[in-house]
């Protein structure tokens, strides 16, 4: 490779294609010690694993015990076939991960009794958010207040908080037991179930803020939605929550898939991605993501929200969790709850301690004053975590998981002797109560039955049918499931299938030894809210890769709290904008970023309340120094930031950053550098070293959390000394994530990463990713123009292949090569980004030279195609390239196209005898404004595939 680069070793390399001007002199010199073996770092992991306390989490508070059915954790959570797939943006490969997000959608939909829900948020907190500003946008009032109830978990009132002031929102918490409070309103959020467990009806507020010309969230438990009327049938007009109780690892606080379901006629203002139904070239019904005009990769900075990579597979677990138990199956895990906390109830209260609530769903709020304290030791002393709410009272959230003997150590731990009197038996109501393939947890059932009413509302009983679909009903045998599991990842390109050759994505190995310890119950049971002692191993592999990552990117602290590249990029601004607070320079707003930057670097900037400038490109792909110093010139006093991308979103090492970053710095801005391309500078420069201010990682693309068909993500957020204090959470700036640390329940991945690797084996990597980009240029530059390269001819780490002369000869389009690279069984690259009418290629060092060789070899395979049509030999119109993909069934119909069938479904040849690497696509090219234009985002009836 490197031969064909023209250099003779990976450190020529270097030398060539970074610039002095950034490289590290020496090599960093890291706080991460040196490589460690699989076997070793296993160990390590095991020891830190060894050091968390699990306890039965009965802490509540938005994060729930549940069980992941193995089938599900084997066939998805521990699947590649499953974690490794990226964002379904090339359709017609990803049909089955849009099928399970369909589900998940179906799933949500129903549950809320709203007619369309998005696949996935980030968690809750931020899906509150989320719903916020869509209930501005999508209202007429123009007052600036949003009124909250103060029965609304905590971290959900902090972010709301934290994304509230940039937009001048006003924030008023209030008790709304008694009505709403005096004044106007543009947006009111309701808990149901409440935070403190109470479940009351919400009917009237509704109404009432309907009446003032506002719009109303209902944050919502969906498992309880199982047994209670639905938001959407009470009249709301969204819908909020987590799917973390459906079968996903608490995990010490995620990743678990958020929701926003909205009425139809708020469709088009979700945020994030929303799969809907469309129809392929003949005519079959085919899945895409619907209505993308409206998200940040194009909209920048007038998009609904800056949500990117959100938490996909999270969202498939939960679907898998619906589609396993199904409508019965749910309401009895609902039901077993529910009885569980009435139990418990009707226990305090023989004991003579004071229940808070009579009407609840699976949470008890208990009053013992001044003794909480003694009563939460005395349970953890049992093995069972409780919430302490303060001084006086406790919250216990009863589960999927909770026994009869756990509720009998909750008794005794508020010093209830088992001789008390046991509950009244009369009144009992056990309708309903089916217990068939519920005693997973060991559940005496006779004992729960001995004698308590429930305590839901009787006005607020669930009526209406839900999860009628078919799919909810054909997989309830593991058999069924798992094979149901196996045919969706059947049609879909994962890395296990071929190189993802996605240029700003990343697409590298996710080892299975980083992968491992996920799933082991020390690191995934962990509740969020556990006291930090029982979480002592967790805790020191955060602050391992706070460290370990400060230092390679040369800040001086990371948070990890950021559950995505575009919520690191939120915070990091946030951190600008009050460090500028803190020095009276609160109007410096205005911030400057490249055109060719990425989307949600806009949509950040909005979200943080600035100001967003656009500065030009140079013809060389660089940054336009003369544009920049205008623009600065130009808002001088008002400069806030600037936001560069570094190695730029055009694959270059810019030689002139450190002059960007004076620049800037000289007229009192900050420089924001996206960080999301670290792969090509990890070991060889710091963005800290060469003038950022601030800077986001995305775990999900350096190091090595997979990307699970979107999601889930880890963005942290990395400053310099000054902005320390104003890093999430820490007093001066708000949380931006529901959970403390974000997503722990997927660090280890990238903890295991960098102990594998060491300083030097990271070094390396990176080195042999710009070989292998500068190895595709080198091969296909005679193919297609590349279009961007740095000063010595070099690219960094991915490369831009322009296709827009060819498109112009020809007709034919990038997307007529993306899809024709999937008869050629490979993923296609980024198209067009940042560059309209190009494809983007990023090797990454994970792959192999047979696999880039396979990829550049299909990709000159299409040029000659494509020579055929410009020859003339076949029309635009009708050829293989536009023909693309074809599936087995298109090939069988009866063949009129002037290129032969052979070619269509072999491009490289069949060689009879030896098992092919062939995928046959499930679908033909899909029609993405028909199905914008007829919108269905959840599982259509079956008469839809007739
Ligand atoms: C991927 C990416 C982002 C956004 O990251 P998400 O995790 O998807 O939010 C931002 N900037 C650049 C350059 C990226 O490549």
């Amino acid at each position: 490779m490197l031969a064909t680069i023209g250099v003779t070793s990976l450190d020529e390399l270097a030398s060539a294609a970074v610039p002095d001007s950034i490289r590290d002199s020496e090599p960093v010199t890291s706080t991460l010690p040196p490589a460690a073996s699989e076997t070793e770092v296993t160990a390590e992991l095991r020891a830190l694993a060894a050091r968390n306390t699990v306890t039965v989490p009965m802490i509540g508070l938005g994060y729930v015990g549940t069980i992941t059915p193995p089938v599900i954790r084997r066939h998805v959570l521990e699947n590649p076939a499953w974690y490794t797939a990226y964002t379904p943006y090339q359709p017609e490969i990803s049909q089955g991960r849009l099928e399970a997000l369909l589900t998940f959608q179906t799933t949500v939909a129903d549950l809320t009794g709203l007619p369309v829900a998005g696949a996935s948020l980030l968690d809750e907190a931020t899906a509150a958010a989320e719903a916020m500003t869509l209930l501005r946008r999508a209202g007429k009032a123009a007052s600036p207040r949003f009124v909250v109830d103060a029965d609304t978990l905590p971290q959900t009132i902090e972010v709301l908080r934290t994304r509230a002031i940039p937009l001048g929102i006003e924030l008023v918490v209030a008790d709304v037991s008694g009505g709403l409070p005096e004044g106007d309103l543009f947006g009111l959020l309701l808990s149901y179930p409440g935070a403190s467990g109470a479940v009351t009806d919400p009917t009237a507020l509704i109404d009432a803020a309907h009446e003032r010309g506002a719009l109303v969230a209902v944050a919502a438990d969906l498992l309880a939605l199982t047994l209670l009327t639905p938001p959407g049938e009470l009249g709301a007009d969204a819908a909020v929550g987590t799917t973390q109780r459906f079968g996903v690892p608490l995990g010490f606080g995620g990743p678990h898939a958020g929701f926003l379901a909205v009425q139809q006629k708020h469709a088009r203002q979700l945020p994030g991605r929303l799969v809907g139904l469309s129809r392929d070239a003949d005519g079959n019904p085919a899945l895409r993501l619907a209505l993308q005009t409206r998200e940040q990769h194009i909209r920048r900075e007038k998009a609904t929200s800056n949500i990117c990579t959100a938490q996909v597979l999270l969202a498939v677990v939960a679907a898998c969790y619906a589609v396993y138990h199904g409508p019965d199956g749910l309401r009895r895990i609902a039901q077993r709850a529910h009885r569980m906390a009435a139990v418990l109830a009707a226990a305090l209260r023989a004991g003579g301690v004071e229940v808070v609530h009579d009407e609840f769903f699976d949470t008890v709020r208990a009053r013992v004053p001044g003794r909480a304290d003694e009563v939460a030791d005395a349970a953890h002393a049992a093995g069972i975590a409780v919430r302490r709410v303060d001084a006086d009272t406790l919250g216990i959230a009863c589960s999927e998981v909770t026994t009869v003997a756990h509720l009998e150590a909750v008794r005794a731990a508020f010093g209830i002797g088992a001789d008390t009197a046991a509950p009244d038996t009369a009144g009992l109501d056990t309708a309903g109560l089916d217990t068939a393939g519920l005693d997973t947890a060991g559940l005496d059932i006779a004992a729960l039955d001995a004698g308590t009413a429930d305590a839901l509302p009787e006005g607020l009983r669930r009526s209406s049918e839900y999860l009628t679909h078919p799919v909810f009903h054909e997989h309830r045998s593991e058999t069924s499931l798992m094979r149901w599991l196996r045919r969706l990842a059947d049609a879909d390109m994962a890395l296990d299938r071929t190189m993802i050759p996605l240029g700003s994505c990343t697409m590298k190995l996710n080892a299975a030894v980083e992968m491992e310890p996920i799933t082991w119950p020390e690191f995934a049971d962990l509740h969020p809210f556990a006291p930090p002692a029982d979480a002592a191993g967790t805790l020191e592999l955060i602050a391992d890769l706070e460290r370990w990552l400060a230092e390679l990117t040369g800040y001086a602290a990371v948070s990890l709290q950021p559950n995505a590249g575009s919520q690191g990029e939120f915070a990091g601004l946030l951190a600008i904008a009050a460090y500028h607070r803190s020095r009276g320079e609160a109007h410096r707003d205005v911030c400057l970023i490249p055109a060719s930057a990425h989307g949600t670097n806009a949509a950040s900037a909005v979200m943080a309340g600035m100001r967003v400038v656009v500065v030009a490109t140079a013809p060389t792909g660089d940054v336009d120094l003369d544009d920049l110093h205008d623009k600065i010139a130009e808002h001088r006093d008002a400069l806030g930031a600037l936001m560069i991308t570094y190695p730029s979103t055009h694959g270059v090492f810019e030689a002139r950053v450190r002059e960007v970053c004076d620049a800037v710095h000289q007229a009192g801005g900050q420089v924001y550098v996206d960080g999301a391309n670290l792969n090509a500078l990890v070991g060889l420069a710091r963005p800290g070293a060469f003038g950022g201010d601030v800077s986001h990682l995305n775990l999900h693309k350096t190091f090595c959390i997979p990307h699970g068909g979107g999601g889930p993500g880890v963005g942290p957020v990395a400053v310099a000394e000054h902005l320390v204090p104003f890093l999430p959470g820490r007093g001066e700036v708000g949380a931006v994530s529901a959970a403390p640390h974000g997503s722990p329940g997927v660090l280890p991945i990238s903890w295991a990463y960098l102990r594998l690797m060491g300083p030097d084996g990271l070094r390396r990597a990176t080195l042999t990713a710009i070989t292998a980009a500068n190895y595709v240029a080198a091969r296909l530059r005679e193919h297609y123009p590349v279009l961007y390269a740095g000063a010595d001819g070099h690219v960094a780490h991915e490369c831009i292949l322009d296709l827009r002369a060819m498109t112009k000869d020809t007709g034919v389009t990038v997307d007529d090569v993306a899809k024709r690279l999937a008869d050629y069984g490979l993923h296609a690259p980024t198209m067009s980004f940042p560059v309209a009418g190009t494809l983007m290629v990023e090797p990454t060092e994970s792959e192999d030279l047979a696999e880039i060789d396979r990829f550049v070899d299909a990709m000159i395979g299409i040029r000659r195609e494509i020579d055929r049509v410009a020859a003339g030999e076949w029309p635009v119109t009708d050829n293989p390239l536009r023909g693309a993909p074809h599936t087995a069934a298109s090939l069988m119909d009866k063949w009129d196209h002037p290129y032969p069938r052979e070619l269509a479904g072999y491009p490289t040849g069949v060689t009879p005898g030896v098992h092919d690497r062939k995928v046959w696509p499930p679908v033909r090219r899909i029609d993405g404004a028909h199905g914008d234009r007829n919108l269905v985002c959840s599982c259509p009836p079956v008469e839809a595939f007739a």
